[in-house]
C-alpha cells in the first residue's frame, strides 16, 4: 500500500466496527478515500465487495457517528483563527497522530487531474481563467463544474497571483451557505485548478445588461436576490470575514431565481478591536463600489461591505449600469465626503428600497445597518404586489389586462386624499415586465398568499415604506442627492462593454490621481497603476496604510515551470541510480522495472508530472518511497510559505496523506 493511497480514518472506522477486512476493497475497488465519498457509494457497490447487509448497516451507523463526532466546532474556529491577522502562526503538529477532525459539509478535497475534463471558456479574471468542466466522481457519476485555473503569469507577478489564488481556496474551503459559491476541491496540477460549483446562467451583471430580446428582470426577483445576498453576507460577516468585492459581476446565477456570491479573492479576516481589515499596501480595489473609509484609509469592515451592498442594489435596479461612471475616479471620494453626493435613485427602485440604499451609504460606518438587520429591512421595503382589475389602455399608461400581476414601485397619496381613484401609481406588469404609470384604481393589492386585499392601498406618507423606517438617520438626512450631470457627449453613451477595461477592473485606491488629460476618464493603464502614492487633489493627504494587519508578506513559492507530461519513452534516464539498461544508443528502451517505479511514484503523488517522478527517482537512487515523500514535500512546499522541513513534518504527522496535509496548510496560509 502506497502512503498516499492509505486512509487512516477509514481503517480506524472499519476496525471500530470489526469490518477491517473490507479496508482494501473499499479503498482500491470503490476508490473511497474520504468520508464524503461514501455519499456516492450504493448498497450494490458494497454488495460487490462481499459486504453483507447487516455489515452495511453497521458501516452506515459508524459513518453517521463519524460525521456527528466531527462537527466542525473546533475546526471552524481553528481555521478562521488561522486566518486572523493577529493570530500567531499555528505551531506545526507534533509527532503524535493527527487529532484534528476533518472539515465537514462538503467535498473539499484534492481532485485528481484526470477526473476533471475542461470545456468551454466561461471567462477570465485578474489571475485566473474559468472553464466549464465535468468532474467524474469515484463512483463514475459526472458533475458539471466550473474550473478556475491559475493563469501562467508574466514573470514577477506569479507569486502574488498564486498567493491570491490559494487565499481564495483557503477561504472557500471553509464556507458552506446556500448563497455562497461552493468549492468542490483543488487540482494540484500545473496550472493549479479550483473546482467549483457551476453557475450555468453566468453573472447577474451579464443578465442585467443582456440586450433585447432578453426581458428585464422582475423587480420582485431583484428584491429576492437582495435578500439572498444579505443572508450570505450576514453569514460571511458572522465568520469574521469581509468580502471587499461585492458587485453584480461577482453574483452568479445558479438558477433563474438563485444568486450566489462568488470571487473570494479579496476576502480578508477582520481583526482587532474595531473589527476592520486595513490594507497593508497598494492593491487594486473596486473604488466605485467602495466606502469612503476604504478609499481614504484602505479600511474594510462588514460596514464597508454594507456600503458595497448598497451599490450592488443600485446596479441591480439600474439594469447593470456602472456606478459613478460620470465622475472621474479621483473625484469619487470627494463627491462622497465633501459634497455628500450619493448615487441617484434608479427609475426601477422604490423609494423605500432607495432609502435602504441611502442607509447603507451613511458616511459613518457605525450608522449603516448590519447585514442581519438588512434582511428584515428588505422585507419591510419589499414592493407590494397587486392585481389588475380592469384593462388599461389609456395613452401614456402602462398597458395592463385584467388579472395581470402588478408590482407597485411607487404609490403617492396626499394625507387628505383617501381615494386612489384618480391617483397615478408606478409599477411593473409581471406579465409584460414593462414599467410605467397607471391609474391606481386599476389595481388592488394582493396579500401575501396572492388573494386580493379587501381594499385598495391607502398610505398617508409621501411614499410607501418610508413611514415604516422610523426616524430618518442623520447621514441620510444630510446626504445631498445629486442626479448625474447632463450627458457628457459620447462618454455617457459609451456602451458598458467599451468601458469594461476601465470600470470593471479592480482599481487601486492609490491610483486616484487626477487625469493628466484634464478631466474625464483616465486611460485604463493610468487607472490601474498600483503604486502611485498620491491622493486626490484638494483633499488632505491620505494617512499611510497600516501594515500591522496586512496579509502575510511571504508569498508562496513559485513553482518552477515544469514541462508538460510527455509519453514515457521521451524521457531519458541517465542519472545515477537509474538502470543503465534504460539508455541504449540511438534512443531509449524502457527498463520495465524502472518504468514500473516511475509509474508507482506518479500514481502516488497528486499533480506531479512523469518527468518530475523520474527526477525524484534519480535523486533518491531509485528508492520509490523516498521519491514519493520528496515529491509530496515539494507539492506542499509550493502551496505554502513554510519551509521544506516544516512541510515534511506536517506530512509525517498526516502519515504522508498529501490531501490532509494540503488542507491543513491551506487553512493556515
Ligand atoms: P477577478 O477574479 O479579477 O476579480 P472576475 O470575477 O471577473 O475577476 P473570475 O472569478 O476569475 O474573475 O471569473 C471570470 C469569469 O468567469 C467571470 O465572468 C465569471 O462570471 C465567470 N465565472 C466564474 N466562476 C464561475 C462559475 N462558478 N460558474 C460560471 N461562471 C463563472
Amino acid at each position: 500500500m502506497l502512503p498516499e493511497a492509505g486512509a487512516p480514518w477509514l481503517l480506524r472506522l472499519l476496525r471500530d466496527t470489526q469490518l477491517a477486512q473490507f479496508y482494501r476493497s473499499i479503498l482500491e475497488e470503490l476508490n473511497v478515500t474520504r468520508p464524503e465519498h461514501f455519499d456516492f457509494v450504493r448498497p450494490e457497490d458494497l454488495d460487490s465487495i462481499g459486504m453483507g447487509r447487516p455489515a452495511q448497516r453497521r458501516l452506515a451507523e459508524a459513518l453517521k457517528r463519524h460525521r456527528l463526532g466531527h462537527k466542525p466546532k473546533n475546526w471552524v474556529y481553528k481555521i478562521l483563527g488561522g486566518l486572523a491577522p493577529e493570530q500567531k502562526e499555528t505551531t506545526p503538529p507534533s509527532d503524535n497522530p493527527p487529532s484534528l477532525p476533518e472539515p465537514e459539509g462538503g467535498l473539499k478535497c484534492l481532485i485528481p487531474d484526470g477526473a476533471v475534463c475542461r470545456g468551454e471558456l466561461l471567462g477570465s479574471g485578474c489571475f485566473g481563467v474559468v472553464h466549464r468542466g465535468l468532474w467524474t466522481l469515484p463512483s463514475g457519476q459526472s458533475v458539471p463544474v466550473a474550473v478556475k485555473s491559475l493563469r501562467v503569469a508574466a514573470e514577477g507577478s506569479a507569486g502574488t497571483e498564486l498567493r491570491d489564488f490559494l487565499r481564495e481556496v483557503s477561504v472557500m474551503m471553509n464556507l458552506e451557505h446556500p448563497h455562497l459559491l461552493r468549492l468542490h476541491g483543488l487540482v494540484l496540477g500545473q496550472p493549479l485548478q479550483m473546482v467549483m460549483e457551476l453557475a450555468p446562467l453566468g453573472s447577474l451583471h451579464a443578465r442585467l445588461t443582456a440586450p433585447a430580446p432578453a426581458p428585464p428582470l422582475p423587480v420582485a426577483l431583484l428584491c429576492l436576490f437582495l435578500r439572498q445576498l444579505a443572508g450570505a453576507m450576514a453569514y460571511l460577516g458572522a465568520r469574521g470575514l469581509v468580502h471587499r468585492d461585492l458587485a453584480t459581476r461577482n453574483l452568479l446565477l445558479t438558477s433563474p431565481c438563485t444568486i450566489k456570491v462568488a470571487d473570494f479573492g479579496l476576502v480578508r479576516p477582520l481583526g482587532g478591536a474595531r473589527g476592520r481589515y486595513v490594507m497593508g499596501g497598494p492593491r487594486p480595489i473596486p473604488y466605485a463600489w467602495c466606502a469612503p473609509e476604504s478609499l481614504r484609509q484602505g479600511a474594510f469592515s462588514s460596514a464597508s461591505d454594507v456600503w458595497m451592498f448598497g451599490v450592488t442594489l443600485w446596479e441591480m435596479f439600474s439594469r447593470g449600469k456602472e456606478p459613478w461612471a460620470w465622475v472621474p475616479p479621483y473625484l469619487i471620494l470627494q463627491r462622497l465626503e465633501k459634497d455628500q453626493a450619493r448615487l441617484p435613485r434608479p427609475p426601477l427602485c422604490s423609494r423605500a428600497l432607495y432609502t435602504l440604499a441611502l442607509r447603507c451609504w451613511a458616511l459613518h460606518p457605525a450608522d449603516r445597518p448590519s447585514f442581519s438587520s438588512l434582511e428584515g429591512l428588505i422585507q419591510e421595503a419589499w414592493p407590494p404586489e397587486g392585481r389588475c382589475v380592469r384593462d388599461v389602455s389609456e395613452p401614456g399608461a402602462l398597458r395592463m389586462e385584467c388579472g395581470d400581476p402588478i408590482t407597485i414601485i411607487e404609490g403617492r397619496f396626499s394625507p387628505s386624499f383617501r381615494s386612489p381613484s384618480s391617483t397615478t401609481w408606478k409599477g411593473q406588469n409581471g406579465r409584460t415586465l414593462k414599467v410605467g404609470s397607471f391609474p391606481a384604481s386599476a389595481v388592488t393589492l394582493t396579500d401575501l398568499k396572492g388573494s386580493p386585499a379587501t381594499c385598495p392601498v391607502h398610505r398617508d406618507s409621501p411614499a410607501w415604506g418610508e413611514q415604516r423606517r422610523g426616524s430618518a438617520d442623520g447621514a441620510r438626512a444630510k446626504a445631498k442627492l445629486r442626479e448625474p450631470p447632463p450627458a457628457q457627449g459620447q462618454r455617457r453613451n459609451m456602451p458598458l462593454q467599451r468601458r469594461k477595461g476601465i470600470s470593471k477592473s479592480l482599481e487601486s485606491v492609490l491610483s486616484l490621481g487626477p487625469c493628466p488629460t484634464g478631466g474625464g476618464l483616465s486611460p485604463p493603464e493610468l487607472r490601474k497603476a498600483r503604486d502611485v502614492p498620491q491622493g486626490p487633489p484638494g483633499l488632505p493627504p491620505r494617512p499611510p496604510f497600516a501594515s500591522g494587519s496586512s496579509q502575510s508578506n511571504q508569498p508562496p513559492r513559485e513553482r518552477p515551470s515544469w514541462p508538460k507530461r510527455e509519453p514515457l519513452h521521451s524521457h531519458p534516464l541517465g542519472a545515477p541510480g537509474a538502470s543503465k539498461a534504460a539508455v541504449l544508443s540511438g534512443g531509449l528502451l524502457p527498463d520495465p522495472d524502472l518504468q514500473k517505479r516511475v509509474m508507482e511514484v506518479e500514481l502516488s503523488v497528486h499533480g506531479v508530472t512523469h518527468q518530475e517522478c523520474q527526477a525524484a527517482l534519480r535523486a533518491t537512487g531509485g528508492d520509490v518511497v523516498s521519491a514519493i515523500q520528496n515529491l509530496k514535500v515539494d507539492q506542499l512546499f509550493h502551496l505554502t510559505s513554510r519551509s521544506r522541513a516544516d512541510c515534511r513534518h506536517i506530512l509525517e504527522h498526516y502519515h504522508w496523506d498529501l490531501s490532509a496535509a494540503s488542507r491543513y496548510v491551506l487553512a493556515r496560509p
